[in-house]
């Protein structure tokens, strides 16, 4: 058998770190309990380490004990942001942008056959949007703002939290989606002035199935109105028996990527950028994709002028990367991001995605700059010019 291929794909999910695995088995077998359970010792110690966990998650963030909601994920979390506020205030309109996460887009677009009216915000070619460009989009009947964090793509920081200064100014809600920035950059519900936002624990080195959603508890409190009726948990808002071994697993990702953050990105920022570097000096004429400046220290996306895109990942069956999104990988069309920053459909196909993690090692990267430069070169002396 051949040697799994080096994995570069961060954004797409990060393995569960061992330590955060480490504190999760206990509560699928001994400590099994349901933390709604109130009449005995079960409950009460998986009610204890859920709130242990949300402790956690909430001191990642910036945020109140009972400002976090724990949710199936991210996409239950944008969609429970998003058709909350909806369902709350009846009509209106929404901007957001054209380089958010399928999440976004697709609940988005429900809302616009439900009748509301939503507004896309265009971005630069660094992949940044400008914050003024949000502010003249106001309209006397916007109810919410929704603008990411992080880019899962590109790994640009759009300007949050003067988007968010902006809507304080103009008492408009405030949503993003902090999926890709949460455990990875300084992110801070208060700085960013969100009233609501959206985490996911697989991509912070976490468990799959399990996501929180922030949700302002003062000035203003908000009152969002649920996807689901049942069993009145997390505050009525998201009612269901709580994942206790994977809630629990969520916080040690969150307490580790707190404690570890300042030297973690410096460690990664520098494998990244040997990584670019790399790339260069073995191969002319490689274009980066979104800002170098406003960046996730674990991500590079690349275009590789004058090569077939669907030959190179073909090509890469040693390197588990990207070429655009993995939620859009299943269809052949190009990547809505590259798109939006204006490449051509070619460019964006002949495009990579590497994310990085606290588990890449410098030995990975210089594999990844061989093989990369290997196939790319190859792949130019074949292309007609
Ligand atoms: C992965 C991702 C999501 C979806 O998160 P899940 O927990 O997998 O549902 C949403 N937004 C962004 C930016 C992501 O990268």
């Amino acid at each position: 058998m051949s040697a799994p291929p080096v994995y570069l794909d961060s954004h797409a999910t990060t393995p569960v770190d061992p330590r955060v695995l480490e504190r999760m088995l206990p509560f699928f077998t001994e400590r099994f309990g349901n933390a709604s359970s109130r009449s005995h010792p079960y409950g009460w110690e998986a009610d204890e380490a859920v709130e242990t966990a949300r402790e956690q998650v909430a001191s990642l963030v910036g945020a109140k004990l009972r400002e976090i909601i724990f949710t199936s994920g991210a996409t239950e979390s944008n969609n429970l942001a998003l058709r909350g506020v909806a369902a709350l205030r009846g009509r209106g309109h929404i901007i957001s942008a054209t380089t958010e996460h399928k999440a976004i887009l697709d609940p988005l677009r429900r809302l616009e056959r439900e009748g509301f009216r939503v507004s896309w915000v265009p971005v630069a070619s660094d992949g940044l949007l400008d914050p003024e460009s949000v502010r003249a989009a106001i309209a006397d009947d916007t109810i919410l703002i929704s603008i990411m964090a992080a880019n899962n793509e590109i790994g640009v920081l759009p300007p949050v939290a003067a988007v968010g200064a902006i809507a304080r100014e103009r008492g408009v809600l405030f949503h993003t989606d902090a999926v890709q920035a949460a455990g990875k950059v300084p992110f801070d519900v208060e700085a960013a002035g969100v009233d609501l936002a959206s985490f996911s624990a697989h991509k912070m080195y976490g468990p799959k199935g399990v996501g929180a959603l922030y949700v302002r508890r003062r000035k203003p409190k908000l009152d969002l109105v649920p996807l689901m009726d049942g069993g009145g948990q997390e505050r009525g808002l998201r009612p269901g028996t709580l994942n206790v071994p994977g809630i629990v697993g969520f916080g040690a990702a969150a307490e580790i990527c707190h404690d570890e953050m300042p030297a973690e990105s410096v460690r990664i920022g520098a494998l990244r950028d040997r990584l670019l570097h790399g790339l260069r000096e073995r191969l002319p004429n490689i274009h980066v994709n979104g800002s170098m400046t406003a960046r996730l220290p674990q991500n590079l996306n690349t275009a590789f002028p004058d090569i077939e895109g669907e030959a190179l990942l073909m090509g890469l069956r040693t390197l588990a990367v990207s070429s655009g999104s993995a939620c859009t990988s299943t269809s052949v069309e190009p990547s809505h991001v590259l798109k939006a920053i204006g490449l051509s459909d070619e460019l964006a196909r002949a495009s990579l995605r590497f994310g990085l993690s606290r588990f890449t090692t410098p030995a990975e990267i210089e594999y990844a700059i061989e093989t990369v430069a290997d196939l790319v070169g190859k792949l130019r002396e074949l292309a007609p010019r």
